[in-house]
C-alpha cells in the first residue's frame, strides 16, 4: 500500500529518569498496557521507525511525554532535567537525522531560564520549537512575567505546542468523575482554557508572530469560534483585543488531528480555520499510527487540502 507522505509532531518518548512524572495517569492503566507503552516510549529504532514506515510518517518531531518537567516541583531540578532531556533527544535525532526532529522540553518555573534553554535548543541543537505540558504548579503563561518568553519565541520563529496535563486542582464539575477528569474530557477543557487565557490575555496582540499549536483537533476551540465572538461582544469585562477572538484561532493558534480520527470533526475544523491551520499528527504511542494514517488518507478532502494537512503545512511551519 502506498501511503501519503506525513509529518507528525505530537509524537512522544520518555528519557531515562522521567518515567516517574507520568505516574499520575499511568497508574490508571492496566499493567500490560503500561509495559507496552514503556517499550515504545523508550525506543528510537525498530519499533518506532517500523510504525512510522507502516503509516507513511516520513518525519516525526519528537517530544518528552507528559507531564515531564511541568510535573517537577523543584525549579532547579526542573531546569537541569529539561537540559538533560534536550541533550538526550539531540543524540537520538542525530542517529536518525532524516526521520526525527526535536521539540525542546522547557522548565517554565523561571521565565528567564526557559528563554535560555529555548535558545540553546533551537539555535544550538537545531530543535523546531518546544512542547510544554500546560501550567507550571498552577501558573499559566498569560502571566506578564512570561512576556520575555513569548518575545524570544517570536524572534526565533518557532512554535510552542501546548500539550494537555492535569489542572492543579480538579474543577468541581469533574470531581467524583475520574473517567472525565483526564484525557477523555478534562485535559481538553484545561488546555483549551489555557490557550484562551493567552488569547484574551493579549499575548497574540503583544507578540503577533507567535504560533501556538493545540492537539486533539484543537481541544474544542475550532467549534466555539462564533460563540466566542458573539459572547465576548456582550461580556468583554473591559478587555480590549485588536481582533475578534475567532481571528486568532486559525492564525496564531493552529491545530493537529492527534487523537481525534473523526472525518466530521476534521471537516468542521477545516471549515472554521481554513486548510492551512490543520495538521496531521498521531500522539504516538498513546494512539495508533495506522488508525490515524487510514483516517487522514480516507477523509473526504480534496487532494490539495489532504497534502497540506498531511505534510505541506508542517513543512511551512517548521521550514523543512
Ligand atoms: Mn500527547
Amino acid at each position: 500500500m502506498t501511503r501519503i507522505r506525513k509529518i507528525a509532531f505530537e509524537e512522544h518518548f520518555t528519557a531515562e529518569g522521567f518515567q516517574h512524572y507520568a505516574k499520575s495517569f499511568m497508574q490508571h492503566m492496566d499493567p500490560a498496557s503500561v509495559a507496552c507503552l514503556a517499550s515504545r516510549l523508550s525506543d528510537f529504532d525498530d519499533i518506532r521507525l517500523g510504525e512510522m514506515n507502516a503509516a507513511g510518517v516520513d518525519i516525526a518531531v519528537l517530544s518528552q511525554s507528559g507531564p515531564g518537567v511541568q510535573g517537577e516541583e523543584d525549579p532547579a531540578r526542573a531546569i537541569a532535567q529539561a537540559s538533560r532531556n534536550n541533550d538526550f533527544l539531540a543524540r537520538q535525532v542525530e542517529r536518525h537525522p532524516t526521520r526525527y526532529r526535536g521539540f525542546a522540553t522547557l522548565s517554565m518555573h523561571d521565565p528567564a531560564a526557559a528563554v535560555a534553554e529555548l535558545e540553546r535548543a533551537v539555535v544550538g541543537l537545531g530543535f523546531k520549537g518546544c512542547l510544554v505540558n500546560g501550567h507550571t504548579q498552577g501558573r499559566y503563561y498569560d502571566d506578564r512575567a512570561y512576556d520575555v518568553f513569548w518575545e524570544r519565541l517570536q524572534e526565533l520563529e518557532v512554535p510552542m505546542y501546548l500539550h494537555p496535563a492535569d489542572p492543579l486542582v480538579q474543577p468541581l464539575a469533574c470531581q467524583g468523575h475520574p473517567e472525565l477528569a483526564g484525557a477523555a474530557w478534562g485535559w481538553g477543557v484545561e488546555t483549551g482554557t489555557h490557550a484562551l487565557r493567552l488569547l484574551f490575555g493579549g499575548v497574540f496582540d503583544r507578540f503577533p508572530g507567535v504560533t501556538l499549536i493545540l492537539g486533539h483537533m484543537g481541544e474544542g476551540l475550532p467549534f466555539q469560534r462564533w460563540r466566542l465572538d458573539s459572547r465576548f461582544a456582550v461580556y468583554s469585562h473591559g478587555i480590549a483585543l485588536q481582533r475578534r477572538p475567532s481571528e486568532y484561532i486559525g492564525t496564531n493558534i493552529v491545530i493537529t488531528t492527534s487523537g481525534v480520527c473523526s472525518p466530521g470533526a476534521l471537516a468542521g475544523a477545516i471549515a472554521e480555520m481554513g486548510p492551512e491551520a490543520v495538521m496531521f499528527s498521531v500522539d504516538y504511542p498513546y494512539e495508533s499510527s495506522l488508525i490515524a494514517a487510514d483516517f487522514i488518507e480516507q477523509a473526504p478532502l480534496d487532494d490539495a487540502t489532504r497534502a497540506l494537512v498531511c505534510h505541506g503545512n508542517a513543512e511551512r511551519l517548521f521550514k523543512l
